[in-house]
């Protein structure tokens, strides 16, 4: 980065071998841009508008990467922070019901029940804008929360780094309200919201004698959400702001590599990948049309107006549970019922079609994709969509599918990993997002 402060002294020991050298004295750098695919990494790095990201893909490591199950930021960087997965960390969306009861709370990083790399690592930390950590908690070094984070002040560890972020006009997230009302002000604000984050990163690097440091941008996952189709079609009114966006940002990125010295190591990756959105779908709407959920007549069609005789019901984006008796108020499903309700919940998805598409890529039952502690507290069924399609987990609507404002979806298996001067024989295999820190830890 720019210099803001003295240049760090990159300390080595020449008692030391090479290799355990990398080990003892390496720093850290992580560089998060929240949904950003392999795909666009690779062709802003090819086509110029990445020179830096380039030149670390030239002598490092880079692939395609999986996300977590569901492909959403909270489980993804929960699951990415702890290296664990959500039956580990008990995160396993963005909104979850209260124990016996069909009423919604919102998990935060309070509810993370596994520990951060940074709360176990050796040194001090500077985390900045890493989702799902809000209300900020003490940490060895700096932690500003990301999205979804409700008070300035509970978001900032030391507090007293607040009027100097403030004096940054450092915020919180992107207003994304503001592309409900024009495309020219949610862009305006996606700008703002990267330049203050930059001047508050520059400045934070010379804060303290860090160990590792990580800076997320989220601003890319809002551009993605709103003008996926701006980065396809370069005639597109908003294709240049787009565009610089991510040039931006790689600024960033080199003078960051300009910085670190031959043993460390620079990570860069996304939390989930992005495609383009063709329609979202109701996967309550198609479980309350085949007879597996029901509301209470009269009522408004809400979770907590659930029906007894309910067999099954989804939380966002598709993680089916079954309306188990010992486990809900209205619940009726009996253990021994599972079995049989399990597989048609299976036949019913692997069959859903929409426009001759099939619209349901991968069933997965909970044992197979999580283990752990929390594995009571997880989905009977996920439902991975297949390309185009967007499931959501509203209790009720009137169709099975819309177009909405959006143009851009998550996807689970796009995501991607760069990793220079760190030891990728660690990787178990192809890389998923909990396996990051087996490069740093
Ligand atoms: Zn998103």
């Amino acid at each position: 980065m720019v210099a803001t402060g003295a240049k760090r002294k990159w300390l080595v020991d020449s008692a030391v071998q090479p290799e355990d050298r990398k080990r003892m004295t390496g720093k850290t750098v992580i560089i998060g841009l929240d949904g950003v695919p392999y795909a666009m990494i690779k062709d802003f790095a090819a086509s110029g508008v990445m020179p830096n990201t380039a030149r670390l893909i030239d002598g490092g490591f880079f692939s395609p990467m999986c996300s977590s199950i569901p492909e959403v930021s909270s489980v993804a960087w929960s699951s990415m922070i702890t290296g664990k997965n959500p039956a580990e960390h008990g995160i396993f969306g963005f909104m979850e019901l209260h124990a016996n009861s069909y009423r919604m709370r919102f998990p935060n990083y309070s509810d993370l029940k596994a520990a951060p790399f940074w709360e176990t690592c050796e040194g001090k930390s500077v985390i900045i804008n890493v989702p799902s950590t809000y209300p900020v908690r003490p940490a060895n070094g700096v932690l500003i929360s990301g999205f979804v984070s409700i008070d300035f002040n509970k978001s900032v560890y030391p507090p007293a780094l607040i009027p100097t972020l403030k004096e940054f006009d450092y915020r919180l997230d992107v207003d994304a309200a503001k592309a409900h009302k024009s495309m020219d002000l949610f862009l305006e604000d996606v700008e703002q919201t990267l330049q203050a984050m930059i001047r508050a990163a520059r400045w934070l690097w010379d804060y303290c004698d860090w160990r590792t440091y990580m800076l997320v941008f989220t601003g890319t996952d809002r551009l993605m959400h709103f003008l996926y189709d701006a980065y396809e079609d370069a005639a597109h009114p908003h294709h240049a702001a787009f565009v610089n966006h991510f040039r931006t940002i790689d600024t960033v990125v080199g003078e960051i590599a300009g910085r670190l010295g031959d043993n460390d190591r620079l990570i860069m990756h996304s939390d989930h990948g992005f495609e383009r959105l063709d329609y979202d779908v109701f996967v309550n709407h198609a479980l309350t049309q085949n007879g597996f959920l029901n509301f209470k007549p009269g009522l408004e069609s809400t979770f907590e107006n659930i029906c007894p005789g309910t067999k099954a019901f989804a939380l966002d984006p598709a993680r089916i549970h079954l309306n188990y008796r010992d486990k809900y108020p209205c619940g009726t499903v009996d253990p021994s019922e599972a079995e049989t309700i399990l597989r048609d919940l299976e036949a019913l998805f692997a069959a859903l079609e929409i426009d001759g598409r099939k619209v349901i890529r991968n069933i997965h039952r909970k044992h197979d994709v999580y283990s752990g502690p929390y594995i009571d507290d997880a989905p009977d069924l996920l439902l991975i969509a297949d390309r185009g399609f967007n499931l959501k987990g509203k209790a009720a609507s009137d169709r099975l599918y819309t177009k909405g404002i959006f143009t851009g979806k998550h996807t689970y298996d796009t995501a991607f990993l760069l990793a220079k001067g760190c030891d990728t024989s660690r990787l178990p295999g192809p890389p998923t997002v909990s396996d990051i820190v087996r490069l740093f830890t």
